[in-house]
């Protein structure tokens, strides 16, 4: 039976490419979608080295009902990335208190409460991965996007302090900050947008989702548990800290 790893946000993006990744490296892989046509399409194209589950990460019942799901279908997963994220963009002046909770929620609240429920299977098996896909635009800065910014560096936060209480138990905690990775999430911004954009990018390029998965699939080996804690960027030289 191969080991089970959660990947939020797979069925499209960089948590699909993630999701394929660690099909390769061996896993089971649970992948979820906002929709249960998305999900259906998750299940029908890992055939037997994954299924897809909904999950709304915005809202706590979701999560609840997606965690006692997984329990009762599969072993407790030794791999959780959390990579679906969302972007509500707004000028602080203009921000919408919905807009700056929604990305708040789901980026950041949602994660802490998923990730809570598999820490103690991580414990039981001596072993765990948990991997969570922040932003360069957390360290950066961006205008237009305090509430995704906080939310991300309050992520990496995060990631050091769980990576502080879960070290001695054999579970690493990391996060990865992404520039900017072509996915419908870069498809949104304007011709211009895009442009100014790719000024700005030393490599000139913009990054490919299976770029952010191949260090997922890294950081998830047996050659990364010495790492934990850190947050790991791949931008192109975009922003070199
Ligand atoms: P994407 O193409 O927009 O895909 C987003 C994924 O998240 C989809 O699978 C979507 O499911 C899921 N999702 C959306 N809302 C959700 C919710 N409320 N609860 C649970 N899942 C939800 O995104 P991406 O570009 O691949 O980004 C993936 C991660 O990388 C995000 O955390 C993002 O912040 C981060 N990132 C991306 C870039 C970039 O340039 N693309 C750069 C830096 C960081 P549905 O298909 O059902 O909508």
């Amino acid at each position: 039976m191969n080991p089970t790893a959660v990947v939020t946000g797979a069925s499209r993006g960089i948590g699909l490419a993630i999701a394929e990744a660690l099909s390769q490296a061996g896993y089971f892989v649970v992948g979820t979608a906002t929709t249960q046509a998305g999900a259906d399409r998750f299940s029908q194209r890992m055939a037997e080295q994954g299924q897809g589950y909904v999950l709304n990460l915005g809202d706590p019942l979701s999560i609840d009902a997606f965690t006692d799901a997984l329990k009762a279908d599969h072993d407790a997963p030794c791999i959780l990335v959390n990579n679906a994220g969302i972007t509500q963009d707004n000028l602080a002046m203009r921000m919408k208190p919905t807009e700056w909770n929604a990305v708040i929620n789901t980026n950041l609240n949602g994660v802490f409460h998923l990730t809570q429920t598999f820490i103690r299977g991580m414990m039981k098996a001596k072993f765990g991965r948990i991997i969570n896909i922040s932003s360069v635009v957390g360290r950066m800065g961006n205008p237009g996007q305090i509430n995704y910014a906080a939310a991300k560096a309050g992520l990496e936060g995060f990631t050091r302090a769980l990576g502080a209480e879960l070290a001695s138990r054999n579970i690493t905690v990391n996060a990865i900050a992404p520039g900017f990775i072509a996915t419908d999430m870069t498809d949104a911004l304007s011709p211009e947008q895009q442009a100014k954009m790719l000024e700005r990018i030393p490599a000139a390029r913009l990054g490919q989702p299976k770029e952010v998965a191949d260090l997922v699939q890294f950081l998830s080996s047996d050659a990364a548990g010495y790492i934990t804690g850190e947050t790991i960027a791949i931008n192109g030289g975009l922003y070199m800290s």
